[in-house]
């Protein structure tokens, strides 16, 4: 490897990592890759709260510094603009590893660069936890299970998985990156968790990254109809992101590797989100029927006994409870989009 090894410096933190449930007070120190994005923002919100120490490494390729902006200055957390693809050096208690462009359309812009950012950089940041002894969390996705042929998904699914199609680089490269995982933790002792995560939505999610719920949530306030790909009968379950943060800290700071399902088994067609939608936001809202992507997976819903019953977690926000939650955040950042264009 290109880094220099400074083994002797280390504490031996194997110990450390290992955080019963509920004990908040010690200062952890931690590693949030990816942590100006949708997800990992809120995220980093949570651990500051709790006490934590918290440092976020991002490219800002998909993640933007407004989510993190009110954090500015609180001494518990550093923000280090960094690629995880390139080897970096940092001594840690636990590492949260998000970065990765989630919508489609971000991981189809630079694919190869999604599959680097997938192999090479959940390497690095797995052989910086093997380094200094910190627990490594993946965010895997569902995607894992491609186009699945079980219903619903049970963490014990292979998944089908198409090698060379257009969503291959994020698919096939999560699953490179719970491979990795899985290797370092038999053949290294990493303490590894992995999080299969299902649709996440919420406030701070980017406006126009094409993921469904953004934008049938900015079409909406923008009284643009709603885009509707195919025939609107393939199935998403969506879960709100407060849930899915409590989730990976139950699972981070719990005693089981996984891979775990983390989602809300709540099933819609793109039909009746949009009808939820238009229920929250406009009544008078339309929609229009586009053309589907290539590969999309028709129908994904997750089995969540086993994060249930062995991580104590299951989501507490339905689909009707959370969309209200997003819509002033997606209204306010509309609103100064209008006003920064002269509108
Ligand atoms: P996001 O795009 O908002 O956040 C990803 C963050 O990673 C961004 O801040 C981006 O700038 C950063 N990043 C990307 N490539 C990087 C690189 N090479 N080096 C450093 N930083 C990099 O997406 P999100 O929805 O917050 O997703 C977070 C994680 O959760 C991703 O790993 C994603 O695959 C996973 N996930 C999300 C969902 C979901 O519905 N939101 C579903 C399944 C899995
Ligand atoms: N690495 C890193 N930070 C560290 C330790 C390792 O970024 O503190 C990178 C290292 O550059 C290498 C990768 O993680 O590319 C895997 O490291 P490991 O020690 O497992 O493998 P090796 O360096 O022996 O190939
Ligand atoms: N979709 C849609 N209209 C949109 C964006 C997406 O109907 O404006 C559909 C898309 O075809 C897919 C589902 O919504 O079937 C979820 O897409 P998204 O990109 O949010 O996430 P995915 O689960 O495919 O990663």
């Amino acid at each position: 490897g290109v880094v220099h090894r400074s083994d002797e410096l280390v504490v031996p933190r194997a110990r450390v990592g290992r955080v019963p449930v509920g004990v908040s007070s010690r200062r952890l120190r931690i590693v949030v890759t990816g942590g100006a994005g949708f997800v990992g923002s809120h995220l980093v919100d949570r651990l500051i709260e709790r006490g934590n120490d918290v440092i976020v490494i991002d490219n800002f390729f998909t993640g933007r510094k407004e989510n993190l902006v009110h954090l500015f200055g609180d001494h518990r957390f550093e923000l280090i603009r960094h690629d995880v693809v390139e080897p970096i050096l940092l001594e840690v208690d636990q590492i949260y590893h998000l970065a990765c462009p989630a919508s489609p359309v971000h991981y189809k812009y630079n694919p190869v660069k999604t599959i680097k950012t997938n192999v090479m950089g959940t390497l690095n940041m797995l052989g910086l936890a093997k380094r200094i002894g910190a627990r490594f969390l993946l965010t895997s996705t569902s995607e894992v299970y491609g186009d699945p042929l079980e219903h619903p998904q049970k963490e014990t699914y292979w998944g089908n998985v198409n090698p060379i199609g257009e969503r291959s680089c994020y698919d096939e490269g999560k699953r490179t990156a719970e491979t990795l995982a899985m290797d370092y933790h038999r053949g290294a002792g990493v303490e590894v968790r992995i999080a299969r995560i299902f649709n996440t939505y919420g406030p701070r999610m980017c406006l126009d990254d094409g993921r469904v719920v953004s934008n049938f949530v900015a079409q909406a306030i923008r009284k643009q109809p709603m885009t509707v790909y195919g025939d609107g009968k393939q199935t998403r379950s969506f879960q709100y992101v407060s849930d899915l943060v409590n989730g990976l800290m139950a699972l981070m700071d719990g005693e089981h590797v996984g891979p775990f399902n983390l989602g809300n088994p709540g099933e819609f067609t793109m039909l009746e989100l949009a009808e939820v939608v238009k229920q929250t936001i406009d009544p008078s809202a339309t929609i229009e029927f586009k053309p589907n992507t290539a590969d999309d997976p028709h129908m994904r819903k997750p089995d969540i006994s086993k994060a249930k019953e062995l991580l104590n977690w299951e989501p507490k926000i339905s689909l009707r409870d959370g969309l209200p939650r997003m819509v002033s955040d997606f209204r306010n950042r509309i609103l100064n989009e209008d006003e920064t264009k002269g509108m």
